[in-house]
């Protein structure tokens, strides 16, 4: 599988994690977060991380230190199982989280192998983890273009995750409309709409020259006040596959630094539209083999199962926040073991319900679940076997919203047509 192919599962599952690392909060300041940049020395992490030991040992609080310092021992321990750095670097969190309620704490550990580089050294002892450099990085990955005009200045710039730049400022050199009539007013205009032609010319050079070679470009916002950009936008000044590109246009105020901050601004909007609209076309296709009945489709549960077990899915379709668990049965008694798929808001109801049911193969009121895996999980397992791609489709499109409601949340584009 390609990287960019696995990207949407890979990302689903670590946006999962650090969504549920955020919400957990220590009794007090001593839940411990490390950032270890690749090619820092994990030996260098262990010494700070000592020095820190001797600090934590002033805390007052008693229960304090001792979460503190147990903390810290625990993510040196898991420091020495790395020779070095991941390529990508690495993240421990770690801290006692109450369980249930204040003196049920567990010290929790996790480790994270950043998707992506992550280029940052930190040591942080707080209430919280802090998980807000990982999530930074997930909205890293792409760079969008800003082209802002009208018709009297331009401005390009790129968006890289936070990190704006202004690669450009023009001014046209075009005048003013004039107010005049007459002959010398119509040669005026002319003479002005030369200019400006060369003007945008000029603008799209710049553009395409800036924007086509970047890596991971993955669109172009076009602003500015009044209708000068959509001219723009309609003329040929654009190369076709920056024209392609082109996300969304919207009004601003200014064309200057003053306007680019007013189109970063509406970008986490738009981005996400960007997302919504490659989810719109995936579930269109779906919609579409379906609707010709092309045999090119399958959905639902079993069905999907099928599918992928027979390396038949080229595309897994999944609704986001699809709560289903695959739960492995087992019979206490004897070797019984079956998997039954249930819903997780009905998973503690039916665990009591098996209490006292006999085992289908030795009788004895024996069966308990042994296992739980997210269906999500399940399938993506089976997709990666395959090669099949995942996509995670949210509910935020009418499309996303009929995965949901009208194929469980579960359905598949098709390599080959099924059989029967
Ligand atoms: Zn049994």
């Amino acid at each position: 599988m390609s990287t960019a192919k696995k990207t949407s599962l890979e990302l689903f599952r670590l946006r999962k994690t650090l969504m549920t690392l955020a919400d957990k909060e220590g009794r007090g300041t001593e839940l411990v977060s490390v950032y270890v940049p690749p090619g820092k020395q994990i030996s260098d992490v262990i010494n700070m991380l000592r020095d820190e030991y001797g600090t934590a040992s002033n805390i007052k609080s008693s229960t304090t230190r001792k979460n503190v310092m147990d903390a810290i021992v625990k993510v040196q321990q898991r420091l020495k199982l790395f020779k070095e750095a991941p390529e990508t670097g690495l993240v421990i969190f770690c801290g006692a989280i109450p369980q249930n309620g204040p003196g049920s704490e567990r010290i929790e550990t996790y480790v994270i192998i950043p998707p992506e580089p992550i280029n940052i050294y930190l040591y942080r002892c707080d209430a919280r983890f802090h998980t807000e450099h990982l999530q930074e990085m997930l909205r890293e990955k792409e760079t969008y273009g800003i082209l802002l005009v009208d018709s009297s200045q331009a401005t390009l710039a790129t968006l890289q995750g936070r990190r704006l730049e202004i690669v450009r400022e023009m001014t046209s050199g075009v005048p003013g409309k004039t107010r005049a009539g007459g002959q010398s007013a119509r040669r005026y205009e002319r003479l002005r709409d030369m200019r400006l032609q060369e003007y945008f010319s000029r603008v799209g050079r710049y553009a395409n020259e800036t924007f086509l070679p970047i890596e991971n470009f993955k669109g172009l916002i076009l602003g500015g006040p009044g209708p000068t950009k959509l001219d723009f936008e309609k003329g040929d000044y654009l190369n076709y596959m920056l024209k392609d590109k082109i996300i969304d246009t919207i009004d601003t105020s200014y064309v200057e630094e003053q306007g680019v901050k007013e189109v970063v601004e509406k970008a986490p909007e738009i981005m996400r539209k960007v997302r919504y609209i490659e989810e719109k076309k995936i579930m269109q296709q779906f919609l579409y083999e379906i609707g010709h009945d092309t045999g090119m489709v399958t959905y639902g549960e079993e069905d999907v199962r099928r599918a992928l077990e027979s390396g038949a899915v080229r595309t897994l379709l999944l609704s986001e926040g699809l709560d289903i668990v695959r739960a492995t049965l087992k019979c206490n008694a004897c070797s019984y073991q079956e998997q039954q798929t249930v819903k997780g808001q009905m998973l503690t109801s039916f665990e009591q319900s098996l209490s006292g049911k006999p085992c289908p193969k030795c009788n004895a009121p024996s069966l308990g679940i042994a296992e739980t895996q997210d269906l999500i999980e399940n399938f993506a397992q089976l997709a990666e076997y395959t090669n099949a791609e995942v996509e995670i489709i949210s509910g935020e499109t009418e499309e996303g919203q009929m995965l949901k409601n009208s194929f469980g949340g579960i359905a598949a584009i098709l390599r080959f047509r099924a059989q029967g």
